[in-house]
């Protein structure tokens, strides 16, 4: 039977369930057999901690079916990571990619008219899947299929799906409501539905009922293990609140300046960059200040920065020195390796090492 793609793009959808439990697989065969939905579902969560995105990064690679079951494998990988921050990351990660989508589908051609696919998703579809019919409305006199500016919202659905986003625009208080609805723009929109989508991926995450290193969970050991070296501990390394760029590794000082000669960083360069700095204690007005003379966008550093960090702290320090040669991105410089296992750990023996000599760069430029 032939799989709609629509449910490939939007798998949180409950058609898109309903489509994986109609092809009859047994995704514990599936992943005895080290099907391609496997390995898609690997890169699906390496994606989203490194990058915050689910979409692949060979998307000619995979069957439509590929695409679909790695869904509940990822949600599988995800479960036995035993992180939370790394469910909320995942939850985040697969509700941006489908926003990014959806944005594209109900976006009008130069024509004014949109795609006719079948693998389009539209709002009023997007409305009905998460509860929010009778909730959203479009203003004026739009009918099914307009694409108006504005929007009005239930100011009690406004108040759950606002609430967590950031910046002063979002508080009621600094809203118009008008009887009893909250007025916002499509973009606006599309944040809320963020929000509904994150919560929707992450329902029933992580999954009682798996042990690791038995049945499902010991089939995907390998993937297990590739996934955590991303995780790798930043608790040994301890809490460092102090930047000087001259003390940095020479994987993290490459980047800079690599970033500085206008060269675009690719995901696990950008990633490892905005962990080492955020880890080191910078917020991200500090980091966009720190990287104004390079080729890093103000609002990327944001969404990375904001990612990165939590209210539990930072949650996803850069990856190790293995994990860093793997990736190209270290070259171990004067034998570093011999020195430490990690970037952090080798910044912080420098800071101790150089003790009140220095001062920090957030002092010497007045932030
Ligand atoms: S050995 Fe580690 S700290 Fe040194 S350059 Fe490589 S990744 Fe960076």
């Amino acid at each position: 039977m032939a799989i709609n793609p629509l449910y490939a793009r939007y798998p949180f959808l409950s058609a898109a369930r309903k489509a994986v439990s109609a092809t009859a697989v047994d995704l514990g065969t599936l992943i005895a057999d080290g099907q391609p939905a496997v390995e898609r579902g690997r890169e699906r969560v390496e994606r989203a901690l490194l990058s915050g995105v689910v979409d692949s990064e060979t998307p000619d690679e995979w069957r439509v079916e590929d695409e679909l079951l790695s869904y509940p494998i990822a949600r599988i990988l995800v479960s036995l990571l035993d992180s939370p921050a790394a469910v909320d990351k995942y939850a985040a990660a697969e509700a941006k990619t489908a926003i990014e989508r959806f944005e594209v589908d109900t976006e009008r051609g130069d024509d004014g008219l949109r795609s006719t696919t079948t693998a389009r998703l539209d709002r009023d579809t997007l409305l009905a899947e998460l509860d929010l019919t009778e909730a959203v409305r479009p203003e004026g006199n739009a009918r099914a299929g307009d694409d108006p500016d504005w929007f009005r919202v239930g100011v009690g659905h406004y108040l759950q799906l606002a609430s967590g986003a950031r910046g002063d625009r979002w508080r009621l208080v600094n809203r118009e409501v008008v009887a009893g609805d909250v007025r916002v723009e499509r973009d606006e929109l599309f944040r809320l539905f963020r929000t509904a989508i994150r919560r929707r991926v992450a329902e029933g995450l992580p999954f009682d009922g798996l042990t690791e290193g038995e049945g499902i969970a010991a089939e995907l050991e390998a993937e297990l293990a590739d996934l955590r070296r991303l995780l790798s501990q930043r608790a040994a390394v301890g809490e460092i609140d102090f930047v000087a760029r001259e003390l940095f590794p020479p994987c993290i000082e490459n980047l800079l300046q690599k970033a500085e000669e206008s060269v675009d960083l690719d995901a696990p360069e950008s990633f490892t960059l905005m962990a080492f700095l955020t880890a080191i204690g910078m917020d991200s007005d500090e980091i966009i200040a720190f990287c104004a003379d390079s080729s890093l966008a103000p609002e990327g550093i944001r969404y990375q920065t904001e990612y990165l960090s939590d209210d539990r702290g930072t949650q996803y320090p850069p990856p190790s020195c293995e994990t860093l040669s793997a990736y190209g991105i270290c070259h171990n410089e004067d034998d570093h390796w011999q020195t430490a296992a990690h970037p952090l750990e080798y910044y912080r023996t420098q800071v101790d090492a150089v003790g009140d000599e220095l001062t920090d760069w957030r002092e010497r430029h007045g932030s």
